[in-house]
């Protein structure tokens, strides 16, 4: 597979910005789907290459049903084909929702006085991620608002309290970030104190629509933003997400526009962006957003498919602002990550029903409020392979899901054997008598699968030695 090598208007440099929302419509305005082009685009992304602005906008101008349906199918041909069954589960753990910022579309904004304000102490940090813990999670991303008090060295000292509580046989193995841009200075403090991935979503890619709902604080600055995460990549952090919120502005200029965005980072660091995120706007307290455009249902399960097949070789992430229908649904499209047993309260890990949500002490409102031992048994139950692997990020092999995409062979060699292992060690110690039945009954039908391929003894062995209590075994 090769990458974008489409010039535009404005040349890509490093941490200089990059988006013209003319050239944008201009795609989306130009483009023609005729029938048997878009056939010729999705085949192309079958064919495992990345497809161009002009391409994407194609499909995104597509309204004939069949060939909508056709691209969904295209989809999850290429998940199917080149990724497989695996679904890789996290936590969200929100650490502080001070923040001096004023975006119309977060209860943390700083004009809410009715947010109730929180910033976890060590002792509470630990008490969450003990919970946690508890019920089976080994990857969290932690999330903050944006405030002087949320300093490089602060969100180090976190990450490290994170990795070092260890309750029962658990542990966290992958910390991920979602906080405010930092410089690049501060990028390798955080980087010092071994994160995963850093995320930092624009929001809206349209500079005008930036400014109607970034009303103070440093995320008003449009292009700051925008290259804060090449900051990330100079600071050494080569796992960067990127990420809209859909509903702000057109949906269809914002899915090309982060398509923008990965070759953007295509051309300077010749490597794309480990994940991408696509949240809907929820229902959250002092909400100012109007309904313009929201996006329905329809157009999200389309546009997480186009995002699937323009960008092949980046994971997606789909999260419990949606609801376990439209989780279900888009889960065949490709995406490679979710959220279980999802509670974003402040201290709501400990403290707090998921179910019993109080805006006045979360971002948003989550629409699946599902246990992850829930979540798993419907993994299970759709024949996906719940994963909780995190063996690429620590024995370096960064660029995890381009390799999957790239390297032939690899998800067989790799991903799907450690998905089992990380299975069989949460059925070991945290799964219901029932899930635990399924479960097995899974790997058992996994693991004769890959047998066909490849030699599946050492992966026996591995699972025998995780029955006899040795953990986090993995290729
Ligand atoms: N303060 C950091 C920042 O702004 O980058 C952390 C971000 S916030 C805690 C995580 C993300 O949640 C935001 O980037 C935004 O996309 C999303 N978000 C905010 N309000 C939301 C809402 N009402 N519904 C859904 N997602 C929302
Ligand atoms: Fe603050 Fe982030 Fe919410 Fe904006 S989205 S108000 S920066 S927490």
């Amino acid at each position: 597979m090769e990458y974008s090598t489409q010039k535009y208007k404005i040349k890509d440099e490093k941490m200089k910005a990059f988006i013209d929302s003319s050239e944008i419509w201009d795609f989306i305005n130009n483009a023609q789907p005729k029938k048997e082009r878009v056939r010729e685009i999705i085949q192309k992304s079958l064919d495992k290459n990345r497809l161009s602005l002009e391409e994407t906008a194609i499909l995104i101008k597509t309204e004939d049903k069949e060939l909508v349906e056709e691209i969904k199918q295209g989809a999850r041909t290429l998940k199917e084909t080149v990724y497989g069954d695996r679904i890789v589960l996290f936590a969200p753990l929100y650490i502080g929702n001070y923040c001096t910022n004023n975006c119309q579309y977060c209860g943390f904004r700083v004009t809410n006085k009715k947010q109730i304000r929180v910033t976890l102490s060590k002792s509470q940090i630990i008490k969450e991620v003990e919970a946690l813990e508890d019920t089976g999670h080994k990857r969290l991303i932690l999330v903050y608002g944006e405030h002087p008090m949320y300093t490089p060295e602060f969100i180090a000292e976190s990450v490290r309290t994170v990795y070092k509580v260890k309750s029962g046989a658990g542990e966290i193995r992958r910390v991920n970030i979602n906080a405010a841009p930092l410089s690049i200075e501060g990028f390798r403090t955080v980087k010092a104190s071994e994160i995963g991935t850093y995320q930092i979503f624009q929001e809206t890619y349209h500079p005008e629509t930036y400014a109607k709902v970034h009303l103070a604080g440093n995320k008003r600055d449009f292009e700051n933003r925008l290259i804060a995460l090449d900051k990330a990549m100079e600071a050494g952090i080569d796992d960067v997400g990127i990420g809209a919120l859909f509903g702000l502005y057109d949906w269809r200029y914002e899915v090309l526009a982060l398509v923008r965005h990965v070759n953007h980072f295509e051309e300077v660091y010749k490597v794309g962006p480990h994940t991408i995120s696509f949240p809907r706007i929820q229902n959250a307290s002092e909400l100012n957003v109007n309904n313009e455009y929201l996006v329905n249902d329809e157009d999200f399960a389309k546009l997480v498919a186009i995002l699937r097949l323009a960008v092949p070789y980046t994971g997606m992430i789909l999260t419990a602002r949606e609801p376990v229908e439209v989780r279900k649904e888009v889960l065949q499209y490709g995406v490679s990550q979710i959220d279980g047993g999802t509670n974003i309260q402040m201290e709501g890990y400990t403290q707090h029903e998921a179910e019993t949500q109080n805006l006045e002490m979360e971002q948003f409102e989550i629409s699946d409020t599902r246990s992850l031992s829930e979540v798993i048994d419907e993994l299970i139950e759709t024949d996906y392979l719940p994963s909780f692997c995190t063996a690429c990020y620590r024995l370096g092999r960064t660029g995890e899901h381009f390799m999957e995409f790239s390297v032939p062979g690899f998800i067989k060699r790799y991903c799907s054997p450690n998905a089992i292992l990380t299975l069989a060690e949460y059925l070991e110690d945290y799964a219901t008598s029932e899930i635990k039945i399924k479960g097995y009954a899974m790997i058992e039908r996994k693991i004769l699968d890959l047998a066909k391929y490849q030699k599946t003894e050492i992966l026996q062995k591995k699972l025998e030695k995780l029955k006899n209590g040795e953990r986090d075994l993995y290729f």
